[in-house]
């Protein structure tokens, strides 16, 4: 039985690492959270005393993250990829800065090691049913050595291009969320300022050209669609604090490009409101509320 190492047991990594549990990969993991540690000890990860130790006989290593100084801070300053074995193929699913993701594999490139970025996107509903998306940066010849392991828990698997580059793809992916989001609790909210019900709105919209994700599968607005985060006082899902984080990191990548992105800038002030008002816990369809 295969040995993979996880590292990052929260919301996004507890669920990926179970996955691999339940299709019979032989999980070690670590994570500086007790909570997440003991959840993840109930899904049958064995916990290690730390990163390295997690690393010894992995075929694979899983990194799941919240930002890049995370990252940085595990694989150089910690010197994890020091002791790493360059049999270990090295996966980073976490959502950071292309040019940490640039570094980062550079260096391990140096030792003589293997590593591709991969973050997801699906939430958390997508990492506890195994549906995520991957997007990957990184060579091909890795890519195929991760796959099997990623379709566990996923359904897409992308190559976007060499190292960096799935997070590019992602950080692109996000903001472009962001502004259908609040594009359409915007329009949610014009419609019903001006007597229409959200429901009826929303099955226009739907069917007619403002049609979009946020519409279809994720409406904003509270009581229109079951199952969603504003059905549940936007508790769950993806955070505020998260898409802030990702269109930071747009912001970052359009200003080292010199790409013009109004619109992403505008979200983030948006999502910035947000955390001002405490909400930096609630799911990122809340942005509802500033319209309300
Ligand atoms: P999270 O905060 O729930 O989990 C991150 C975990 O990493 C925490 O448990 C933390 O203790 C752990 N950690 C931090 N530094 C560590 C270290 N040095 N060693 C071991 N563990 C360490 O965050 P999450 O929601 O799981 O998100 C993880 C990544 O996935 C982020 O980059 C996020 O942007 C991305 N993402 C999240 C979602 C979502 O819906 N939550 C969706 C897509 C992508």
């Amino acid at each position: 039985m295969s040995k993979i190492a996880f590292i990052g047991l929260g919301n996004m990594g507890g669920p990926m690492a179970k996955n691999l549990v339940s299709a019979g990969y032989q999980v070690t993991g670590f994570d500086l959270i007790e909570t997440a540690i003991n959840d993840a000890k109930e899904g049958g990860i064995k916990i290690s005393k730390n990163a390295a130790s997690a690393a010894v006989d992995a075929e694979i290593l899983i990194s799941m993250l919240p930002a890049s100084q995370h990252v940085e801070s595990l694989y150089l300053e910690e010197k994890l990829l020091e002791s790493i074995d360059p049999s270990t193929l090295i996966i980073d699913c976490s959502t950071i800065a292309p040019e940490t993701a640039r570094k980062v594999s550079k260096e391990a490139d140096a030792l003589g090691l293997s590593m591709i970025d991969a973050p997801v996107s699906g939430g958390v509903s997508g990492a506890v049913a195994g549906t995520l998306s991957f997007i990957v940066g990184g060579k091909l010849e890795y890519l195929d050595r991760a796959k099997p392991l990623l379709q566990k828990m996923g359904k897409n698997i992308f190559h976007a291009g060499d190292n960096g580059s799935g997070q590019v793809a992602k950080i692109c992916n996000n903001m472009l969320l962001a502004i259908h989001m609040c594009g359409t609790a915007e329009s949610l909210a014009l419609g019903v300022k001006n007597g229409l019900k959200p429901q009826v709105l929303s099955e226009i919209m739907k069917k007619s050209s403002g049609g979009n994700w946020s519409l279809e599968v994720y409406n904003p607005y509270p009581g229109v669609m079951e199952g969603v985060p504003a059905s549940r006082e936007y508790q769950g899902g993806f955070l505020n604090k998260l898409m802030f984080k990702d269109l930071g990191l747009a912001q970052e990548a359009s200003k080292d490009s010199q790409t013009k992105t109004p619109m992403g800038d505008l979200a983030r002030k948006l999502y910035e409101e947000m955390i001002e008002k405490g909400f930096e816990d609630l799911d990122f369809s809340s942005i509802q509320k500033l319209y309300l």
